[in-house]
């Protein structure tokens, strides 16, 4: 049996380029890009405006009316799409009906031959529009690291593939999940609760303090053993867990 170029499982079925659960995921990719690409047609159009984009200048540039920066994006995306079609044996059409053909035809689209890049490439696609219209931005936290650069990897909660900001890897958010949980597992960092305060941070970019962190000793939601000269003995997990949760409290 063959393994999947984008997951590494070994359970690719026969004339298929990558296995039935990324196919799933590649098919729910594309329906994310419809969705996104119905956005920006507004976002061309100026006719709804998502928060700043650089500073002053460029409205002496810009053509009337239209965002070029995005109409760029959904040109490449355009030109994306014909070239998934092209690969994989389907007639070209506009980009709507070329997406709902692809999902149509999608068992087609994942046995063509590039199916591992392109849902790659659609995965990057939906990030580049997200970065357009994704305002305000949502929620994305610390999951892991990526393996082949070792850049922070960030995750909205609803994201289940990520590109890497590092190296432009395709990363799976349960994958990666999993692996920095498991490395985590059993780890531990001697500080002082203003420096555990500090590498939290530093971890998670998320504003931790002294006090949060002599909160959480005190009311027994971490267990820090103590040392000499006001040191402790933090499980990073944990350490990280709290952080995160701090801002979960701050959105509710
Ligand atoms: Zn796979
Ligand atoms: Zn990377």
């Amino acid at each position: 049996m063959a393994i999947c170029p984008t997951c590494n499982a070994a359970d690719i079925s026969n004339e298929q380029r990558i296995c039935s659960h990324c196919a799933r995921d590649y098919a729910r990719q594309l329906d994310i890009l419809r969705r996104h690409m119905d956005v920006l047609q507004l976002v061309i159009r100026r006719e709804v405006h998502f928060g700043e984009r650089g500073h002053g200048g460029r409205a002496a540039f810009a053509r009337l009316g239209i965002d070029e920066h995005a109409e760029d994006v959904g040109r490449d995306v355009e030109y994306l799409l014909v070239s998934i079609a092209r690969d994989s044996g389907l007639c070209p059409l506009p980009w709507p009906r070329l997406i709902r053909s692809f999902l149509i035809n999608i068992r087609q689209v994942t046995a063509a031959d590039g199916a591992a890049y392109y849902f790659g490439e659609v995965v990057r696609a939906n990030t580049r529009i997200e970065r357009l219209t994704d305002r305000p931005p949502r929620l994305r936290r610390l999951i892991g690291v990526c393996p082949t650069c070792e850049s922070l990897a960030y995750a909205a909660k609803e994201d289940s593939w990520i590109v890497c900001k590092g190296c432009n890897a395709l990363l799976n958010v349960a994958q990666l999940r999993t692996d920095a949980r498991r490395k985590l597992e059993g780890f531990h960092t001697t500080q002082t609760p203003s420096g555990a305060a500090r590498y939290a941070a530093k971890e998670t970019g998320i504003d931790v303090t002294r006090d949060d962190v002599n909160n959480w000793i005190r009311s027994g939601r971490i267990t820090a053993p103590k040392l000499e000269n006001g040191y402790r003995e933090f499980p990073i997990l944990r350490l990280l867990e709290l952080a995160e949760r701090k801002t979960d409290f701050k959105q509710e």
